[in-house]
This record gives C-alpha cells, structure tokens and sequence, in this order.
C-alpha cells in the first residue's frame, strides 16, 4: 500500500486532515486540482477563539456587523470578540503548507473516482490509480462529494468584487429568498447575494453553500469532511471552521480506526456532539417570513438585550437556545 490516508481536497477540511494525520506519523497524500473558490472570507470569532489568527492571511479587523431589511438597519458593535476578514487563497495555501511541512506529499490532480475494495481503496485520477488504506472526502461541493452522498440542499451564490472603500463591518440585507453582504477587505469590498431558488441574475463569480449535513458521512474506509459533509452554519453561511474542525475530527477518528481501537461509524457521534445546526436552521426557517425578518431587524435597532442576544449567537458565545427564538415570534 503506498499510502495509509489519501485525502482529496487542500480546502481547510483537507488540509487539517492531512496536517494531522501526518503529525501522527500516517503516510498521508493530499491531491487536489485547485478548483477556483468564491468566498467572502470572513472568519468568526468562534474560529479565532478555537484556532487563533495569523497575520499572514488577514486583511482587516472586523468591529461587528450591520444587518438590514428593507430601510430599516442595525448595527451591532461587537463588545469583545472580532471577527476577521480574511485572504481566502492565501489562508488556503498556508494551511496547506503546513500540511506538507508535517510530512504530507502533495499531487496536484483530478480525482475522477473513489472505489472502496475491502481492505484498501482505489483512487482514479486524470493522471494515475493511487492505493490507499483510507480515505478523506475534502472535496467541498463537487461532483465527486455528490457521488459519496454529500450535500444535497444548497443556497446559491453570485459574488463580486467592487473597487470601493471597505468599512470595518460586515454588511448583511435580509432579502425574499436568501440575504446579500458585503464584505470588506484591504482595499475594496466583495458583494455577494444569495438565494434558495436558484443562482441570483446578477453579474458575479458563482458558487454553492451546502444547507444541511449529508444522511451518511463514513463509509467502509472514507469519511466526508467539511463542505462536501454539509457542515455550514443555515444561518451566516459560516463554513470554514466546520471544515476545519471536522477535518481534525476526521484525522483522530482514522488514527483510531488503523490503530484498531474504533470503527469509522464514530465519527458521526463525534462531529454531532460538537456541531449543532438544528437551532441555526429554525433561526434561518424564521427569518424566511418577511414580517419576522423585519420585525428581528427592528428589535436588533432598538432593543438594546435582544441586540446583544443576537452579538452573542454571531460571536458564538452563546449557543441559540428555542426560547431565545421565541423572542422574535
Ligand atoms: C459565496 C460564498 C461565500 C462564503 N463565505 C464564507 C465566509 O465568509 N466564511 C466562512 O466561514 N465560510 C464561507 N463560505 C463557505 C466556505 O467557503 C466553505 O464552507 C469552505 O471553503 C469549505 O471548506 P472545504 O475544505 O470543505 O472545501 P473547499 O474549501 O471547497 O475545498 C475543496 C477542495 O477540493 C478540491 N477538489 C474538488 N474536487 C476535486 C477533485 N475531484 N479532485 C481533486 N481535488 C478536488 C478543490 O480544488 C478545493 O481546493 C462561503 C461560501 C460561498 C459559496
């Protein structure tokens, strides 16, 4: 066997799986044929809390966020916790590099398909078949995480950069179907809209956010992380820490399994127990209603707890609970 872990994929999901696993001292291979990524960048306090930030990646501090319907607008400060608006190629390839100075190899190519036998698995390429013990499925949404079952709800998403002068905060309009933002970076902003029906008819690069886990995310020797696994927060479309986090879960889990010491089957139990996104849903379902979306802006403008509540749910220092919901119903 050449390899004890392929992982497909070098977004955070992949790249963590593969630092990790190497760390541990796993013959791990990283292939990924750098499909362009549409992404506003924006990294939450809960990640930067987790995980910290580095210099290298970031483009600007983030002071909070401006939320508005209609003409009505709030704006909530943040307190304590900052968010930060990030180079997404960069963080990418620093992630990356950090996999590889772990001790991971690196082939830059297109996996065409994943044939799990049963005591190792057979990955085809544009270039070569590769063996390997295991498998991580990193590849966001593509055709390849559909074909293990991945993702099957998405939002769609059109984004574009504009040459204007970037503000400290994070802009987000609630609209009928989805929500616009804009985010800032060092010298210019990027507009992005998304929707649930179908790609919005605006100018823009294209991209999809998955809206909900897939049904099964192991199988007899792979595990799917990250995107390609569903795990984006409904509500923010936050989806960088859940690929990061799930890929680390996904390297313990491997470790254990090649160790004999569990199956792939917990590594559902162990993701559940962190990620919770049932709650983010009902919050996202609500504000689906146009009178509940404006009414959420209004109190978040002049109800100085409930702006505070919804500072803490952004900055993830508190967990969303049902009775919180019931304050805008
Ligand atoms: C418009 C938009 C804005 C977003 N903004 C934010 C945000 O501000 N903050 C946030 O936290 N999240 C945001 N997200 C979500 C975030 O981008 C994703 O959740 C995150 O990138 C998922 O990481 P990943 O590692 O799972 O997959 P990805 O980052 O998508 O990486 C997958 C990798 O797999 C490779 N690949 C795919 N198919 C193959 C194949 N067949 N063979 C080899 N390689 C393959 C690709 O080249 C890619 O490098 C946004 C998403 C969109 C669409």
């Amino acid at each position: 066997m050449r390899y004890d872990v392929a992982v497909i994929g070098a977004g955070p999901a992949g790249s963590f799986a593969a630092e990790k696993l190497s760390s541990f001292g796993y013959k791990t291979l990283i292939i990924d044929c750098k499909k362009k990524k549409v992404c506003a960048g924006i990294l939450t306090s809960q990640y930067a809390r987790r995980y910290g930030i580095n210099e290298v990646f970031v483009e600007r501090e983030l002071k909070g966020v401006r939320i508005s319907f209609h003409d009505i607008t709030a704006e909530i400060t943040y307190r304590r916790a900052i968010e930060y608006s990030i180079n997404r190629e960069s963080y990418d390839s620093y992630n990356l590099g950090k996999a590889i100075s772990a001790g991971c190899e690196l082939k830059k190519d297109l996996v065409l398909s994943v044939d799990e036998k049963d005591s190792f698995v057979d990955i085809r390429t544009k270039k070569e078949h590769i063996l390997s013990g295991y498998v991580v499925i990193a590849s966001g949404v593509s055709e390849l995480s559909s074909s293990f079952g991945g993702a099957k709800k998405y939002a769609f998403c059109v984004q574009q950069r504009i040459d204007q002068k970037p503000e400290d905060y994070f802009e987000m309009e609630l609209q009928g179907c989805g929500y616009s933002w804009v985010a800032p970076k060092k010298n210019h902003v990027l507009k992005g809209t998304s929707s649930t029906t179908g790609y919005p008819d605006i100018p823009g690069e294209k991209g999809l956010i998955p809206l909900e886990p897939a049904r099964k995310t192991f199988s007899k020797r792979a595990l799917l992380a990250g995107d390609a696994a569903g795990f984006v927060s409904p509500f923010e479309g936050e989806g960088i820490y859940y690929a990061r986090r799930s890929g680390e879960l996904a390297a313990q889990v491997l470790s254990g399994a090649i160790s004999g010491e569990n199956s792939l089957g917990i590594y559902e139990k162990s993701w559940k127990k962190e990620f919770d996104f049932s709650i983010l849903k009902k919050l996202s379902m609500l504000l689906s209603n146009d009178i509940i979306k404006e009414a959420f802006v209004r109190e978040i403008r002049d109800n100085e707890k409930f702006n505070k509540l919804v500072e803490a749910i952004l900055t993830k220092e508190k967990k969303v609970q049902i009775k919180d919901l019931s304050l805008i119903i």
